[in-house]
């Protein structure tokens, strides 16, 4: 039996965990969770977004099932998701990034995954005024940081068997920052021969993978271009509804879908699982239930690509909950 941390977040994100859920029981995975709160709901119960009992539960476990949680625009509680992935050491987010069947989409021959740096950039927050009108923040990038998760994705691209390693940078004009960047990208890719490297500049990067994805296959970026690659990348295989991801540290992983919280939808139904589904799967080969985590996934490819019970976002009128009962039905079939 397997004893993970369960994060149900807010907005959609308890109903899309509960349908990961329900997935997991039916395919017979053997997990006790240990739900735990952060964010919005966990400052209402506990009076801190971030409380020690549930950093204590992930440390615990050293695994987690995570809901997305809304941080507030502009002002507010700091960022729940840059605080748990820092105070757990979780450096590096991966983000598959998959064609589907049965999904209306602009590709459907991508096959890319996105390594992003999960701990430094311009996500450490460090911001101040200097005087009223002029605001600073700063882009920390280190050696320690960025040759760690350069070997990261290569080691990643050798295990997934892609060819090669693109590193994304703006090294041309932030020469300090994104240049130590891609140095240490050059240095690990001299320790994997075997693997082709290339670089590309952020915004050129972003055009190509629009107009050629089949170009790329693992990306590897600082924090800020990742997260807004995840999401481009997302729109070209049918949206954010359907691309799982993970947070892995030396002793902890979190898996979480790549999407926020999307409040209006919350309670609605209309949320599509897929996303939190798939990230449940690579949960599950975490947990070395290789057979399972591929059952789950054969499971919903099987009902999108039947087509007859898709969520809305995906042109279908489906809830979340009957799209959950055909990947189930699937399961069992
Ligand atoms: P979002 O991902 O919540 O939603 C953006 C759009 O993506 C939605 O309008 C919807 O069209 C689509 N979408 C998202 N999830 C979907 C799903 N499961 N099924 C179908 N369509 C889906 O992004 P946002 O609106 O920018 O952010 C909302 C909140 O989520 C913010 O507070 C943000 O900080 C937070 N957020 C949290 C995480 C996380 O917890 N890991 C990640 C990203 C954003």
């Amino acid at each position: 039996m397997h004893r993970v941390t369960l994060i149900e977040g807010d907005g959609i994100g308890p109903e899309v965990v509960v349908a990961a859920r329900r997935v997991l029981e039916a395919a017979g995975a053997d997990i006790q969770w240990e739900p735990v709160a952060v964010g919005v709901t966990a400052k209402e119960s506990a009076g801190e977004a971030l409380p020690p009992a549930s950093l204590e539960s992930l440390k615990r476990n050293q695994v987690g099932l995570k809901g997305p949680v809304t941080t507030p625009v502009g002002a507010g509680i700091p960022s729940v998701n840059v605080g748990l992935r820092k105070e757990l050491g979780l450096y590096a987010c991966i983000r598959p990034i998959r064609s589907l069947p049965g999904v209306p989409c602009l590709y459907s021959d991508i096959d890319l995954t996105i390594i992003r740096e999960n701990t430094e950039d311009l996500y450490t927050g460090i911001e101040h005024e200097i005087v009223p009108g002029v605001v600073e923040g700063l882009k920390v990038i280190t050696e320690k940081a960025s040759l760690r998760i350069a070997r990261f994705a290569f080691r990643y691209a050798q295990e997934a068997g892609y060819s090669k390693v693109t590193a994304v940078h703006k090294a041309n004009i932030m020469k300090l920052t994104d240049g130590l960047f891609l140095n240490c990208c050059r240095q690990a890719a001299r320790e994997f021969p075997h693997i082709a490297f290339d670089d590309k500049i952020v915004d050129n990067l972003s055009m190509r993978l629009v107009m050629q994805p089949q170009e790329f296959g693992l990306l590897v970026a600082p924090n800020l271009y990742g997260d807004i690659l995840s999401d481009l990348a997302a729109g070209l295989v049918g949206g954010l509804g359907l691309v799982p991801g993970a947070n892995i540290g030396e002793g902890c992983a979190v898996f979480e879908a790549v999407h926020g919280s999307w409040p209006e939808a919350a309670g609605k139904g209309i949320a599509n699982p897929t996303a939190m589904i798939l990230t449940a799967a690579m949960l599950l080969r975490h947990l070395g239930e290789e057979a399972t985590a591929q059952a789950v996934e054969e499971a919903v490819k099987a009902a999108l690509r039947e087509g007859s019970c898709l969520t809305r976002d995906l042109g279908g009128s489906a809830t979340t909950e009957e799209f959950t009962e055909a990947v189930i039905n699937h399961l069992h079939a």
